[in-house]
């Protein structure tokens, strides 16, 4: 287990030279997820019909809207702890093995706490 936060430090100034194109990633992709949940919820709010036949359908519809939320929101906390990591110096490394996470896997998962192998 090799000892991650001394090796953070020691790399901490080094590379990520691009650190706030994907803050800026994250930030727009949080704001776009925080509609998309304010809209599923608000969705959510809106009282049954009493009918029985619209009934199943809506009761169907609900758990979807539920589940995208519940897609949405993981995928928010992930984007905080991306963010809190980046305050800390932490981003761009791997959690797992501290070893530098590839800017081609940072540029499709800019949230991602893991490099290639220790996610595989
Ligand atoms: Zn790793």
């Amino acid at each position: 287990m090799p000892n991650i936060r001394a090796i953070y430090r020691q790399r901490k100034g080094q590379g990520m030279k691009d650190l706030d194109v994907y803050r800026e990633k994250l930030l727009s992709r949080l704001g776009e997820l925080d509609a998309r949940l304010h809209a599923i919820e608000s969705e959510l709010d809106v009282p049954h019909s009493k009918d029985w036949e619209d009934d199943a359908v809506e009761h169907e519809g609900d758990e979807v809207l539920e589940s995208l939320g519940q897609a949405g929101q993981d995928e928010i906390r992930r984007i905080r702890a991306a963010l809190a990591r980046m305050r800390d110096g932490e981003y761009g490394y791997c959690a797992k093995c501290g070893e530098a996470i590839s800017e081609e896997r940072l540029d499709v998962l800019p949230d991602t706490p893991f490099c290639k192998t220790c996610a595989a």
